[in-house]
């Protein structure tokens, strides 16, 4: 049986680099790919911390061995299943997060984060299957969940599309409605938070308010194009987003002046004060768009909300705009490449887990790492 080294989960709190078995094709509709990049996601802090119950009982039950974490990566195809029709050995593509069949109900429906062939959800690597922080992954359904690489596009670019743009865009850009001429809030400026304002920028929005706690961030947004930028420790958030959308009305006409608040808040943190700050934000008609992961009840303020009309959104990305925004990245539109802060080897990925579990300190985004001799 040969061997490969492999980033594992044992149980909270515990991660290590070491030797395990390499995948092999068990699905006719399986890739097996040699992994050139993978990066870390918040999300596979989450789990490292034990607040995913799902992944902490796979770890356990194979002690010792426990469950390979991440769902982002760029690969080499190594094999291919009998089945497989799009993909052959040498190939670069893309994984998305999302593990799709492409066929069943919620498949066809773009709701793919809800597959119902394999696992409970379309999100399973490195969730309830072994993922990208390996050598080797076996992916299955690769027809459906993996995107051929175009030449020219840096891998840091293309990794962006295995999960945070397409989450960013869909779960907040769509789902929020962000038009031509929309003033947008975004709440937590993590790699979430930038992915929202890049993808929302190619809406056309007269005003994008960034608002997060940490300065650093701030500055990062604002070379992103944020046009405002508010921290909440220094500053009154109501008030300052109802003064910068009241000021955008000054040279309209009272017909097409529109009342104070944003259009659309993308609520990027997942903490119940971000989302109630959300909810005080909206202009009548707008939306929250809810991006972050909430492990807590929130006050839902519907005594406020009803009257003005505001639509709350949420979800789990699906990743169907994967192909759409990698279009936007190959012609340039979207240049997702600065989110990334660090680069290592993939035996380093240890001490780049110590590094994103001090983000903010450490100034760091995204983490690359690559697998490439
Ligand atoms: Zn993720
Ligand atoms: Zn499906």
């Amino acid at each position: 049986m040969s061997t490969m080294k492999a980033l594992t989960y044992l149980g909270p709190q515990s991660i290590k680099w070491q030797s395990v078995a390499k995948p092999v094709v068990l699905k006719a509709t399986d890739v097996i790919g040699k992994i050139l990049a993978t990066t870390i996601c918040g999300t596979d802090l989450h789990i490292w911390k034990g607040d995913v119950p799902e992944s902490t009982e796979i770890a356990e039950k194979q002690k010792g061995r426990g469950l390979i974490l991440g769902h982002e990566g760029i690969i080499q195809v190594e094999s291919v299943g009998s089945a497989v029709k799009n993909f052959k050995p040498g190939d670069i593509a893309i994984a998305s997060c999302i593990s799709a069949c492409g066929e069943c109900h919620y498949c066809k429906n773009n709701l793919q984060a809800h597959c119902t062939q394999e696992g409970s959800s379309g999100w399973i690597l490195g969730h309830e299957i072994d993922g990208t922080q390996a050598e080797y992954v076996r992916l299955p359904f690769g027809d459906h969940s993996l995107y051929h690489a175009p030449k020219g596009v840096s891998y840091d670019s293309l990794l962006m599309l295995s999960d945070i743009l397409p989450t960013a865009y869909e779960v907040g850009v769509l789902s929020g409605d962000v038009k031509e001429g929309d003033s947008v809030a975004i709440v937590g400026i993590g790699p979430i938070g930038l992915s929202a304002l890049i993808s929302a920028k190619a809406k056309n929005p007269s005003e994008v308010i960034a608002i997060d706690m940490d300065d650093a961030r701030l500055e990062v947004a604002k070379r992103y194009g944020a046009t405002k930028t508010i921290n909440p420790n220094k500053e009154n958030v109501k008030e300052k987003v109802m003064e910068y959308t009241t000021a955008a009305n000054a040279n309209l006409s009272s017909l097409d002046a529109k009342k104070p608040g944003v259009d659309v808040a993308i609520e990027c943190v997942g903490v119940p004060a971000t989302f109630e700050m959300c909810e005080d934000l909206i202009a009548p008609g707008g939306a929250v768009a809810n991006v972050g992961v909430h492990g807590k009840s929130v006050e839902l303020k519907l005594q406020d909300l009803w009257i003005k009309n505001i639509k709350i959104t949420t979800g789990l990305v699906s990743a169907y705009s994967t192909a759409e925004l990698l279009q936007k990245v190959t012609s340039g539109e979207i240049d997702p490449a600065p989110l990334v802060t660090h680069h290592f080897k993939l035996n380093e990925i240890e001490k780049a887990y110590d590094i994103f579990k001090n983000a903010a300190e450490n100034k760091a985004i995204k983490m690359v790492l690559t697998n490439e001799e």
